[in-house]
């Protein structure tokens, strides 16, 4: 029995010892399998963000596994993989779509002194749920054969009626105007704006349909005399092939609405960490790494946006042409707060 017993424990204790000497061999190869791959739900999907995931992986030795989609179908993919999902990081376009997946949990909270350090405040969640990478600019693109410099400088007054019959924007339920919307309610108040959306709408050239770029080129069709796009549509038809783009773009001229107040409405696009990301140490380095100054570049360049760390360099000569402007530096945080508010104000105004 002794014999036995002696025999039974120095096979345990060999075993103990094997069994020790495997685990002590592959833990770091283990630790360097949690690292090795980081899985990306984007909804960006520009050709130059192909340098952006490339630069990652050669700096890291993460390997970078995209998918691509549409904003409303990544999240609602998230959300039906829910714990399942093999998503690390989220990046979406618009505060709206960022503030409507913080508020269904989807986001982990991150602390990042690289992030809090680079990205400015009104960019980033408080709570660490999104970062703000790239920033855009809500501005009034009118004809100059009908419209002089200075005839319009504010987005309220699109509600003048000087402009009756020759506004043109997107329809209330996209996240842009929404976004521009509830900025206004957060600095005039949601009576004033309900006030201006009503005379915005009286003000419309026609019913409001398609995307920013349609706007734009109603404009230049003489459909309409002003309209409200994100500066990047403007951009990428001034950069276009297309000889039909830029001679529309030679029609029109720019302003950067309320320089003489709040700035114009930014808005962002980011993203964050998922509640059940597999692979949480290399997501954090992923969201560090969009915030180093090459990466923003790219990120930035990549839809002719402005990079949110003020370090970065930008090198676009057509997105600079336009210049420098005051930004309004109303917290992103509040903006989206305030979008189911927004929506019910359009609603109420009769803007569909
Ligand atoms: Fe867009």
């Amino acid at each position: 029995m002794n014999i036995s017993k002696r025999h039974v424990t120095g096979w345990q204790l060999a075993m103990s010892y094997s069994v020790l000497a495997i685990i002590t061999l592959c833990a770091p190869v283990m630790a360097d399998a949690q690292q090795a791959v980081l899985n990306l739900y984007t909804a960006r999907h520009y050709s130059t963000d192909e340098a952006l995931y490339a630069n990652f992986t050669k700096t890291t030795g993460i390997k970078l596994n995209r998918i691509e989609g549409g904003e409303d179908a990544l999240f609602e993919r998230i959300r039906a993989e829910s714990a399942n999902s093999p998503a690390d990081v989220f990046i979406t376009v618009d505060i709206g779509r960022l503030w409507q997946a913080e508020q269904v949990g989807i986001f982990a909270p991150v602390r990042s002194a690289v992030l809090e350090a680079r990205i400015p405040p009104h960019f980033r969640d408080p709570a660490g749920g999104w970062f703000g990478y790239s920033a855009r600019a809500r501005m009034i693109v009118y004809d100059k054969s009908e419209v002089k410099p200075g005839d319009i400088n504010d987005y309220e007054d699109l509600a003048d009626a000087r402009w009756q019959r020759k506004v043109c924007v997107r329809s209330s339920g996209h996240p842009y105007m929404l976004s521009l919307i509830a900025s206004i309610m957060v600095h005039n108040g949601e009576a004033n704006t309900e006030t201006w959306a009503k005379s915005l709408v009286a003000n419309l050239a026609r019913p409001p349909k398609g995307g920013d770029t349609d706007q734009i080129l109603g404009v230049a069709a003489g459909q309409c005399a002003v309209a409200v796009v994100n500066q990047y549509y403007f951009v990428r038809l001034m950069r276009s092939t297309k000889p039909e783009d830029r001679a529309a773009i030679a029609k029109l001229g720019v302003v950067w609405p309320n320089q003489k107040n709040r700035g114009t409405h930014m808005n962002i696009s980011g993203g964050g960490m998922l509640k059940h990301a597999p692979h949480r140490e290399a997501a954090v380095k992923f969201l560090e790494y969009l915030a180093s100054d090459e990466a923003q570049s790219y990120f930035a360049d990549g839809n002719n946006e402005w990079p949110t760390v003020a370090s970065a360099k930008i090198n676009n000569p057509a997105l600079q042409s336009l210049g420098t402007f005051k930004q309004d530096t109303l917290a992103m945080a509040k903006i989206g707060a305030q979008q189911s508010s927004a929506q019910k104000v359009a609603d109420r105004a009769g803007y569909r």
